[in-house]
């Protein structure tokens, strides 16, 4: 990967992938950004846009409406392309009407002379990126999803809430499908150091958080239904954001930005994004979200974690559910 030019190619100039464009000027978080899309007036009229807001931002960046062809030295590819979901539409229900449109897209990347990673970020998105991994023929771990990222931040955000602890101090995961099959392993949760079950009623005195940064707090009140409906509730997010404003782009914008950084940046950050298992968590073949290292290779690592039995059932059911899914698009 070049270091002296970060150079981003953004396929589908709508309203996750415009958020995601104006996050990055806004975090300076490249240094080229091309937009393409089947409405070229769309893309020409963003581009216009963005540029427009060049004097109040904190570096340079050069953003153009464009080509396939322009993705040729791109380093990343996002794909934010596709139909919208609508109210009271699974995210599965949109698989065959987007696996169309990639086809459209993917062959001119690749023919473009394209040799980065791919992130995708159109729904149902574990299947999408499955989906440009086969028809780019691509090493798997240069293609990569947005997966349960996004879940995994409303998930910080809500248990940071509930607890009133920075969600940057909470280290918990959405894990499996971006969908209605994700589950939250909540054996692996923490808040600092402290394993969330455990705050949870388990060892009540030993577990009060207390000092700075946390407003004096108790989380003694934490128990097993309150983290389920947190759970829900992430589940749940899209669906109502839907029903208030029929989409949701801020919080994917964001995610996908802090994707890119930790390839553009080589950051070996650890990210939940929907990546091929090759073997961890006894699946084959199948994309979906769990914790992975990213850098300037794309997934580095996909992290096994410890999780329960119980847990691992939950994984394996959202990871067949994938997998139905999956068969017969192509
Ligand atoms: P949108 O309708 O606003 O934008 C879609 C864009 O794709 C449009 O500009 C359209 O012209 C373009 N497009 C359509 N077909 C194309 C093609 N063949 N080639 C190039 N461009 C094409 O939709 P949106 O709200 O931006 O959502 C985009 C996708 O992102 C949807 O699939 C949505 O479900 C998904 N999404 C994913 C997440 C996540 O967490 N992964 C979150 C929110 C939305």
């Amino acid at each position: 990967m070049r270091i002296d030019k970060r150079k981003v190619a953004l396929v589908g100039c709508g309203m996750v992938g415009m958020s995601y464009a104006y996050s990055l000027l806004n975090q300076n978080a490249c240094d080229e950004l091309v937009l393409i899309d089947v409405n070229e007036k769309k893309a020409m009229g963003e581009a216009m846009d963005l540029n427009h807001g060049l004097a109040f931002a904190g570096l340079n960046m050069e953003i153009y409406a464009g080509e396939y062809r322009d993705c040729r030295d791109a380093d990343l590819v996002v794909i934010c392309a596709g139909v919208a979901q609508k109210p009271g539409e699974t995210r599965l229900d949109l698989l065959k009407r987007n696996a169309a449109v990639f086809r459209s897209i993917i062959e001119p990347v690749t023919s473009s002379g394209f040799n980065g990673i791919f992130l995708v970020a159109t729904n149902p998105v574990d299947v999408m990126t499955r989906i440009t991994c086969a028809l780019s023929g691509f090493n798997p771990r240069r293609v990569l999803g947005s997966g349960t990222a996004l879940d995994t931040a409303r998930l910080r955000y809500l248990l940071g809430q509930y607890l009133r602890v920075d969600p940057k101090n909470v280290h918990a995961y959405v894990m499996g499908e971006h969908g209605d099959s994700e589950f939250v392993p909540w054996s692996q949760a923490m808040v600092a150091t402290q394993p969330i079950l455990k705050i949870c009623g388990e060892r009540e005195s030993e577990n009060r958080i207390s000092g700075e940064g946390v407003g004096g707090g108790t989380v003694s009140g934490i128990c097993r239904e309150t983290l389920q409906e947190i759970a829900e509730q992430v589940k749940g997010a899209a669906y109502q954001i839907i029903d208030a404003k029929q989409a949701t782009y801020y919080g994917i914008g964001m995610a996908l930005t802090r994707i890119t950084r930790a390839v553009l940046g080589d950051e070996n950050s650890v990210l939940t994004v929907s990546a091929m298992l090759r073997g961890e968590y006894g699946q084959r073949e199948v994309f979906a979200g769990v914790p992975c290292v990213i850098n300037g290779n794309g997934v580095r690592r996909v992290l096994e974690l410890n999780l329960t039995e119980e847990e691992l059932e939950m994984f394996s059911s959202s990871c067949r559910t994938l997998q139905e899914s999956f068969e017969g698009v192509l």
